[in-house]
């Protein structure tokens, strides 16, 4: 394996004493330096207000903006730029759809399908909006092994379906779903799909038009870029009929005190001054997975993933949920220790620096359906190292024989 952990500076941490061993992934992926330099770049030389001002500064800031829109359109292989436009975050670019098309397209006793293993994120929009709509909000089924059951999805989505909307991968269970077959699924019904690529894009190579995904939705700060920078994809034909959930600045045409006209897609869905310093960020980020590539980082992260799926399936007294092999898991795994309070055990790891997550993963439902209050998740990127993953197993078999005894 490849050593990255230098490109990291927060790896130098120590935690407690010991060194930080970071294993949070499916919440926030950690920066490198390429990504921090890049901002501190930004405000240092090229720092301006986009779009507006007729300056060169303003051409420079307004010029790196835009150059990120390509990159990203090239990155998740989206056909045109247009398609592509930046928000807060996944969840505000999933909100931004059922304000969208969902009030333009859902109506009383139509139906909108999500799956079992949601993140909220991906299910309270939807379910506020059947709400308002008198709408029913129809959930897929899982397989005891937590993948997709498909014969329920065939069942869910019907020519009252208007949204499909689907996690590519699971933030809890590390199961990928069928997104293609999703989208033909939804399609056949007149329904659209919906993908939220969260815990997908930094793992993984993403062809939006490969999955047939009408709309599909990601945060920087999961793929090595900032907080507070996410991106939307929309088919081009779709973003023509939708109407701005926001107005302001930057996307309009022209305003007269009676009307206002639009400016072009993608300008038209971005109000107000944007987070641009963050979008530098996300393509600072993007050129570095390019530049490790995902033939490399995939063979890490399946490589550490199998020793972590198999460490904790192979530890007496701990309950591994979600798919038992590790083809096709996504690198986050969720466990208890049996007896043991995850927060018990997420704290006695902490103490050694081992830094995972306790609790519900923002996956309440799934946690009903698992019959479990919580999890302990542990997540890993391709610049963890293997002796990283033993010493988590050395101090969680330490922690469960002290809570067990
Ligand atoms: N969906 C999934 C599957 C996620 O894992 C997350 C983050 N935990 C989100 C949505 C929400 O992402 P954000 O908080 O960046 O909006």
């Amino acid at each position: 394996m490849t050593d990255y952990r230098a490109d990291f500076p927060i790896l130098t941490t120590k935690i407690n004493g010991g060194p930080l061993i970071y294993l949070d992934h499916a919440a926030t992926s950690q920066k490198p330096q390429v990504v921090i330099d890049a901002i501190s770049r930004y405000y240092a030389t090229a720092n301006a207000n986009v779009h507006r001002g007729v300056y060169t500064l303003a051409a420079r800031a307004t010029a790196q903006y835009e150059a990120v829109r390509d990159q990203v359109a090239a990155f998740i292989q989206a056909p045109q730029r247009e398609s592509v436009f930046f928000t807060r975050s996944t969840t505000d670019s999933l909100n931004w759809v059922a304000q969208t098309y969902g009030e333009q397209a859902v109506q009383a006793g139509d139906e909108i399908v999500v799956t079992a293993m949601e993140h909220h994120s991906n299910l309270v929009p939807w379910q506020q909006l059947a709400l308002r709509k008198h709408a029913q909000l129809k959930v897929i089924g899982l397989l005891p092994n937590g993948e997709l059951d498909w014969q329920s999805a065939e069942a869910m989505v019907t020519d009252r379906t208007k949204i499909v909307a689907v996690a590519q991968v699971s933030n809890v269970l590390g199961v990928t779903n069928p997104i293609s077959a999703l989208a033909k699924l939804a399609h056949q019904h007149g329904a659209i799909l919906v993908v939220d690529g969260a815990q997908a894009v930094a793992h993984q190579p993403v062809n939006v038009q490969a999955l047939d995904a009408d709309f599909y939705a990601f945060s920087g700060h999961k793929m090595f870029g900032p907080t507070g920078v996410g991106v939307l994809y929309g088919k081009l034909a779709l973003l023509k009929t939708l109407t701005p959930p926001q107005f302001g600045g930057e996307m309009i045409g022209e305003v007269t005190w009676e009307h206002t006209t639009l400016a072009a897609i993608p300008q038209r869905f971005e109000a107000g001054t944007p987070n641009i310093s963050g979008v530098i960020g996300l393509g600072a980020a993007i050129s570095y997975i390019q530049q490790i590539g995902f033939d490399t980082l995939r063979t890490q992260e399946q490589q550490l993933t199998a020793q972590l799926l198999n460490g904790l399936l192979n530890m007496p007294g701990v309950a591994v949920y979600g798919p038992k092999s590790v083809a096709e898991h996504g690198p986050v795994v969720a466990f208890n220790v049996i007896g043991c309070h995850p927060h018990d055990i997420a704290t006695g790891l902490d103490l050694a620096g081992i830094e995972v997550r306790a609790g519900h993963h923002c996956a309440q439902p799934l946690m009903q359906w698992l019959q479990v209050p919580a999890t302990v998740r542990a997540s890993v990127a391709f610049y963890n190292t293997p002796a990283e993953i033993d010493h988590f197993l050395a101090i969680l078999r330490e922690v469960r024989e002290f809570f067990q005894s």
